[in-house]
């Protein structure tokens, strides 16, 4: 087995870190790049992301014929780890969830105008399942979609909870009711963010994120804006998360987390003596260490997968699991041993590693809900890795 990178894709990897260091600016990336932005929110960061595409570097792996280059996913794995070690914005969504759902399921109208959008960098989207009383169990979602045939679309009423993104998006990608099977009966739709019928209101989540409630109010989308089949949804946004687990979550921000730590302990002093002489700091560090190469090796598992063009289901679920719980493990060491400080927030002058372990320690919390939590990872796992029964 052979974990190392051709030298083509070493080649890649330095073009992108030498991009990166070239366009370093404190307006697009997270000076402590724990903490993964998922946001393209502010016109510097827009602009940043339409550089990577100048770059020819957004949806590598899709088809020519799409604008792709069918350059292998290693080089989209590639650019999306090297962003999250700066601390950049992430084009996982567009490329990642959108783009590759649109290039398998999507009709001719909506490949010709999202594609190209997507592949120059133009466009933003935000992602509708969750709902108040479909979270986890988000094939219970009610959000309801009636056919008007004389208008030839869909009327949508109800409401979406922790829609991230949706206060900047262009447009809104979103599961609905259609029927009344419970997985048959859900249908995706591609909707424009500034429909006269939303009603955006800010939920701040306690790692400081905005995300978002949103109403809907007889918003109308014409038949052509339907991805796929009619009642074929779930089955989409099933795959649509399996590659968000993956195209979205890089190994980097828990790496660099754990960098930051070994080069405070490799520093600091408790009692006069050297804290890195200390046994159970030293064993803390060490195991850590362990468990990140873990992460590593289980994202290789996931990306080998992916590329023998598998949707890597029970792969997925155990990096994601395995990486978001790594990241709260190595926030809580880092409260431990750096003492009472670490509670001080970045803001504050006296503040260790200015206070990014605290924001830390709230952050990662989030990291094991978003995307799914590490209770339904486990189900995942459970069921379509173990064969056991259905718990719910
Ligand atoms: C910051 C943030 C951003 C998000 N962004 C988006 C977004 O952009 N778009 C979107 O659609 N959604 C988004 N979500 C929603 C996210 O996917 C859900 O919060 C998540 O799926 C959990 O659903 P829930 O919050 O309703 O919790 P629930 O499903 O109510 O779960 C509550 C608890 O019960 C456990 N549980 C539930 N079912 C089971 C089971 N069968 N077996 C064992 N344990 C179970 C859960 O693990 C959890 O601990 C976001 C969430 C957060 C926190």
């Amino acid at each position: 087995m052979d974990f190392d990178l051709h030298p083509d894709e070493i080649t890649f990897e330095q073009e992108v870190v030498a991009f990166l260091e070239a366009n370093r600016s404190p307006e697009v990336m997270d000076s402590n790049p724990e903490h993964l932005s998922q946001t393209v929110e502010t016109p510097a960061k827009r602009a940043f992301m339409r550089k990577l595409a100048e770059q020819g570097w957004l949806g590598m792996s899709w088809p020519k014929k799409y604008g792709g280059q069918e350059r292998s996913g290693i080089y989209d794995f590639l650019l999306t780890e090297a962003l999250s070690r700066f601390g950049a914005p992430q084009p996982g969504k567009g490329v990642g969830i959108v783009g590759k759902t649109i290039i398998r399921h999507g009709n001719e109208e909506l490949k010709e105008y999202f594609l190209p959008r997507i592949i120059r960098g133009e466009i933003e989207f935000a992602i509708g399942y969750s709902e108040p009383q479909a979270g986890s169990d988000a094939a219970s979602m009610q959000l309801k979609a009636v056919h008007d045939d004389a208008r030839g679309g869909w009327v949508l009423n109800g409401h979406k909870i922790w829609t991230t993104s949706a206060h900047f998006a262009d447009w809104y990608w979103v599961g609905a009711r259609t029927s009344e099977h419970k997985h048959k009966g859900i249908t995706l739709f591609l909707i424009p963010m500034n429909h006269t019928g939303f009603e955006i209101h800010p939920t701040y989540t306690i790692g400081d994120e905005r995300t978002n409630e949103v109403f809907f109010n007889d918003v109308f989308v014409p038949d052509s804006h339907v991805v796929g089949q009619v009642g074929e949804g779930w089955t989409y946004i099933c795959e649509a998360l399996d590659l968000e687990r993956f195209a979205m979550l890089p190994v980097g921000p828990v790496e660099m987390k754990l960098k930051g730590l070994i080069e405070y302990v490799r520093e600091a002093t408790l009692d006069g003596e050297p804290l890195a002489k200390d046994p159970v700091v030293r064993k803390t560090i060490a195991k850590l260490c362990a468990d990140l190469e873990v992460a590593r090796k289980l994202q290789r598992k996931v990306i080998s997968e992916a590329l023998k063009d598998r949707v890597p289901t029970t792969e997925a679920a155990m990096y994601k699991m395995w990486q978001s719980q790594l990241g709260q493990r190595i926030a809580n060491a880092a409260l431990d041993l750096i003492g009472p400080d670490a509670a001080l927030k970045p803001d504050q002058p006296e503040a260790p590693v200015n206070g990014r372990y605290e924001r830390s320690y709230r952050y990662t919390v989030v990291d094991t809900i978003g995307g799914g939590t590490s209770e339904v990872q486990k189900n995942i796992i459970a069921r379509r890795a173990l064969g056991l029964p259905k718990n719910f």
